[in-house]
Order: structure tokens, then C-alpha cells, then sequence
């Protein structure tokens, strides 16, 4: 078996990109994090093994596109299947997403929860899948612990919509207004006119009622 490199922060650490905080901030921050490492020493590597991983934790943040995403600190349900087999451990089941967001329309508040299909294959240290795959294909058991964070975070930022709409058929806003219109009227529409022929519209508004009746009889 090839000498794996030595390893690495994991697939896609999002961890490098965050700036160093005060002490009391970072202990909590790394014990936030710490909560979305799963310890596989129970686990086992006996291919075939498996076990169920039932959870709720708090969301990390980032997650999310430009006008919708999961709160930081939201609760996040995992209902999870571990299994070992031969070249690592395999994830699959479903998260559930608290997210909240913005409708692209009319700008209304949107907020829902989203269940995210999951299924990856985190690979042993050594495994000849880490050794003939690159770091962003597959991701990494580090020592004995599988990082779901950035599993849920790509999940999330893959499927949530780029344009979030609070109801699917949201009509936007009246472009005169600024108003909703699915909160108007159906017949809502500005007639322009400048208030100071207001009068002389309604005369004219009288003559071609009366012409109408002439031309009629
Ligand atoms: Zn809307
Ligand atoms: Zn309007």
C-alpha cells in the first residue's frame, strides 16, 4: 500500500478560512465544531458494521446562498446510517435543515425546513480510495473521526434554491407601488394622472359616455 500523505485538515475545512477570535470565543467555536465529529472507535473497521447516528446539533455557520440559508446555531436533525466497509465508512440518511431566507420577488420573509438527502463515502487514512483519489473528490477519516459538518454544508449550499420564492407562484411586486401583489386586489393598477387634469378627465370621461348613447340611438 502507498505511504498516504500525512493528513490533512480534511476535505474541505472551512475552519482554515476562519480568522482566530478572542480565546473564550475559539474554545466554543472548536467545541461547536468538535460536536459535528462523529468518534468511529466504536464503530469499528470490521466491514459490515454498522450504526445508526441520531442527532440533533447546532448548524455551523455559512451555510447557505446568497438569500437563503441555515441559521448559525440552528438545530439541525441528522438521522444517520454509519457503515464500515472496506475502503471507509459509508454516510447515508437525512438531515433536516431549519432555513431562512428571503423571497426573490417580493422580498417577504422565507422560512422552512429542507430535508437533505445524503450518502458519501468518507475514506480510511491509507485506504487505497485516499491514496488514488484527490482530497476534494472523497472525503477523509482523520484518525478516528469522520467530520460531517462540511458534508451538511455542500449538501446545503447545493441544494437550496438561488432564487427562494415564499409561495411558489409569489407574483413580486407591483412596480408602481412597491406593494405585493398577491396582497392587491386583482384589478390593482394605477392610472396616472396628473392631478391637475384629474378635472378634465372626468368631462371627458362624462362627453364619451353621452357620445356612445347618440351613436347608439
Ligand atoms: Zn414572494
Ligand atoms: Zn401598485
Amino acid at each position: 500500500m502507498p505511504a498516504a500523505p500525512s493528513p490533512s485538515s480534511g476535505a474541505a475545512s472551512t475552519d482554515a478560512r476562519r480568522p482566530a477570535g478572542d480565546p473564550a470565543v475559539s474554545a466554543a467555536e472548536k467545541a461547536a465544531a468538535k460536536a459535528w465529529k462523529v468518534d468511529l472507535r466504536e464503530l469499528g473497521r470490521r466491514a459490515g458494521s454498522m450504526r445508526e447516528w441520531e442527532k440533533t446539533l447546532p448548524a455551523r455557520p455559512g451555510w447557505g446562498v446568497e438569500m437563503i440559508g441555515v441559521p448559525e446555531g440552528a438545530p439541525v436533525s441528522l438521522h444517520l446510517r454509519l457503515e464500515s466497509v472496506m475502503e471507509g465508512v459509508l454516510v447515508s440518511g437525512t438531515v433536516d435543515v431549519p432555513v431562512t431566507g428571503q423571497c426573490a420577488r417580493c422580498l417577504d420573509p422565507v422560512e422552512d425546513t429542507v430535508e437533505l438527502d445524503v450518502q458519501e463515502l468518507y475514506a480510511y487514512e491509507g485506504s487505497t480510495t485516499e491514496a488514488t483519489s484527490g482530497e476534494d473528490e472523497v472525503r477523509r477519516i482523520e484518525g478516528d473521526q469522520l467530520d460531517l459538518a462540511p458534508l451538511v454544508r455542500d449538501t446545503v449550499v447545493l441544494t437550496l434554491p438561488l432564487s427562494p420564492t415564499c409561495t411558489p407562484d409569489c407574483a413580486g411586486l407591483c412596480a408602481d407601488c412597491g406593494e405585493r401583489l398577491d396582497d392587491l386586489p386583482a384589478d390593482h393598477t394605477h392610472e396616472v394622472i396628473d392631478p391637475r387634469f384629474a378635472g378634465l378627465a372626468e368631462r371627458f370621461a362624462t362627453l364619451n359616455d353621452t357620445r356612445t348613447d347618440t351613436e347608439e340611438n
